[in-house]
């Protein structure tokens, strides 16, 4: 992984309470295949109305909601908090083809699922 994969990596787990492993980013050739790793990683931050991931905290207090409900008040500080379970894939889409942009100085209509990262995005 390079600066900018990071940077990238980075940005989204902030944006979707995510957490990225070096694993999560192996075979990550092209920004769609980037796309396709991220909605996975959405898909398990719940799992049954628990929240699965690590990167899901509170927004006031920044304690890590972990094994607590989707919904519900942080045992921490008593902020009420409500994770959405969904996210449309669209908004995901938006999101990666928003950062990639971002990190890579480009504009978005340069950026499209098959853009390699490295060849056509120079990142890394
Ligand atoms: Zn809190």
């Amino acid at each position: 992984m390079g600066l900018e994969d990071l940077e990238i990596a980075l940005d989204l787990e902030k944006e979707f309470g995510i957490r990225f492993d070096n694993q999560d980013w192996r075979g990550v050739v092209t920004v769609g295949d980037l796309f396709d790793r991220t909605q996975c990683l959405v898909k398990q931050r719940i799992v049954d109305g628990v929240i699965c991931s690590v990167g899901i905290a509170c927004k006031k207090c920044q304690y890590v909601l972990k094994g607590l409900a989707c919904k519900g008040e942080c045992p921490e500080c008593g902020e009420l908090y409500v994770i959405e379970r969904e996210i449309d894939d669209h908004v995901i889409q938006e999101k990666v083809i928003e950062i990639v942009a971002d990190v890579c100085c480009v504009k978005k209509t340069m950026v499209r699922l098959q853009s390699r990262l490295i060849e056509d995005l120079n990142v890394g």
